[in-house]
Order: structure tokens, then sequence, then C-alpha cells
């Protein structure tokens, strides 16, 4: 009996997959490593170490695999576009490699926020919505968008780069090559040049200049927020700017989706209220409807299974269209 979902979230050195019964219930998961140059080693792989769950070599249980994936992802015809991390899979018909690869069972794609935005929707910070908003603050910053119960992809696949959205013309440069995004000050990147400029001007209390000075290029997020957490008031400080930044552009969102919800996920975002309470006050200063002003600003639930978790969900969702 095909009973069993796949979900895979492949980034660019591991493959993370979660395998879950019909009823949503999780069954197990695991990863193994990816090939960035080779899509069909690394799924053999993945099929391979998969297989026990999925009732042996041939994989009787399974009925549907979900990828969330890294880069431009066209889900309808399975077609992955650019993506830089992945320099064998990109241009690609990935959609039909993954059924290929795992008995010719359909196939679900989104890109990898799209996915961990669904996992939550549907298993985790988003339950129970309609309209979701996710923002998810890594190295860089992603974002993606649910409306009527479906993830919002856009005509040509770009939609949900939240992470680029213009709040400051002349604002510090981003990856991307313009100035300002949200990624900027947002991101974990944007977050510790922040911090360093802080230090450097003199503006830091003697105990974050010290942290800077003795952890240098390896200095993270999350050490800033471990000194945060004990009252620094220079690293408050540092976390309180990136939440205003990331409460503007929360405000303009509900100003143009007015969502049920809003999910802040990503590594940045374990700085919880650090960065979530000064993010609730800007949003709140810029939305129009008042019934908005108070829409819940809430951390993900799911953390790193998120992807595969909603690649998942969609393989279950779309396989059970189809029947
Ligand atoms: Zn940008």
């Amino acid at each position: 009996m095909r009973d069993l979902y796949l979900g895979i979230d492949t980034g660019g050195t591991a493959v993370k997959y979660e395998v879950v019964a019909n009823d949503g219930s999780a069954v197990g998961g695991g990863e193994v490593p990816t090939d960035p140059r080779d899509a069909a080693a690394t799924l053999r792989a993945l099929a391979a170490d998969a297989a026990p769950l999925l009732g042996g070599a041939g994989l009787p249980r399974l009925a549907a695999v979900g990828m969330a994936c890294a880069g431009i992802v066209n889900p309808v015809t399975g077609h992955l576009g650019r993506s830089p991390n992945l320099p064998g899979w990109e241009n690609s018909d990935l959609g039909g490699a993954v059924s290929a690869a795992f008995g010719g069972v359909p196939s679900a794609l989104a890109n990898d926020v799209n996915g961990a935005l669904y996992g939550e929707f549907r298993h985790g910070a988003g339950r129970g919505c309609r309209d979701v908003v996710m923002i998810a603050l890594g190295t860089g910053v992603g974002g993606g968008v649910i409306i009527d119960g479906r993830l919002l992809v856009g005509s040509h696949f770009g939609a949900g780069e939240i992470g680029h959205m213009v709040l400051d013309a002349d604002g510090p440069p981003c990856t991307c090559g313009s100035r300002g995004c949200l990624e900027a000050w947002a991101g974990s990147t944007g977050l510790l040049r922040a911090t360093r400029e802080l230090v450097a001007a003199g503006g830091a209390t003697p105990a974050l200049a010290a942290l800077v000075a003795r952890l240098g290029s390896d200095l993270t997020t999350r050490d800033v927020a471990e000194l945060a957490g004990a009252g620094d008031a220079a690293a408050v400080g540092v976390f309180a700017a990136a939440g205003r930044k990331l409460g503007q552009a929360v405000g303009n969102l509900v100003n143009v989706l007015d969502p049920d919800r809003v999910i802040i996920g990503g590594g940045v975002a374990r700085a919880g209220e650090l960065i979530l309470a000064p993010c609730r006050a800007a949003a709140s200063a810029l939305i129009l409807a008042t019934e908005a002003q108070g829409l819940p600003i809430v951390p993900a639930e799911l953390g790193p299974r998120a992807a595969a978790v909603g690649a998942a969900s969609l393989a279950r969702e779309k396989a059970q269209e189809g029947a």
C-alpha cells in the first residue's frame, strides 16, 4: 500500500528528508551529503538511505515525493532554473529526475523558503491560517507568501524576495547589488557588519567591543544575542535596530497583503524577543488597518526541519489532488 510521502530539503551541503504518513504524522527522517555537481547521484544515495522507512529497496510504500530546493523553481513543470549553490543541478528537469529516482511516483517542487513556509503553514507556526507571510533571517534573508492557502509564486516564479525589499535607497550595500535591502540589516551578515561598525565608531559598550575583538571573524549573531540576553545595552541595540528594519518591511507587507499571521524564522530569529519586540512596534506604527495593527508576528516552530516537512505536505496534497 502506497501510504507514505517523502519530503526533501536540498541545500548546498546536505539533503535532509522527512517521511510522513497519510494523516501528516512523522514517520522518520535523515540526511545525506549533497553532490552539488550531480543531482542523480545525490538522489540515488538519498533513495538508498530512506528505503528502510519506505518498505525496502523498491520503495513499495512511497506514494509521492516533494522537494524544496534553493533556486528559481517552477512548481508547475518541475524545472529548476538558476541555483548558484547547485551548479550541476540548475537549468534541469528536476521534477522529472526526482520522480525517476523514486520509482516514477509523482513529484512536487518548491523553492527552499516556500518549502519551509508550507511546513510552518501545515504543521507549525502558521497552522489554521489562510494568508501567511514568512521571513527567514539567515546569512541572507528569504521570504514567502501564502494567499488563500496557496503559495504565491508569481508570473516568473520570482515572488517572495522579501529580503531584497529596499527600505532605504541610501542604506548599506546588499549582496544583490542594490543598497538598503532588508537583508543588509536583518541577515546575519548585515547584523554583524552593523555590530563591527558600532564598535569601530566607539559606540559600543566595553563588553561588546571586547567580544568583537576576541572572536574576530568567528563572531556569530548567537554570540551577540548571548551578550544582549545578559543585558548589554549595545548588543540589545544591535538587535533592536535590525528588528526596527524588519518591522518596517513587515508593516509594508501587511499594508499590501493583510495576512493572518507573520512568521519570522532563520538563525537570527533565535534571538527571539530581542528582535521580535522592536519588529512588532515598528510594524504596528506603519500598519494602516486598525484591526491589523496587533496581528501575530511569531517565531517559526519547526526549525531546520521545516522545508522537508513542507515538501512532504506538498507531495501529499499533490498526490491526493491527482487521486
Ligand atoms: Zn538586496
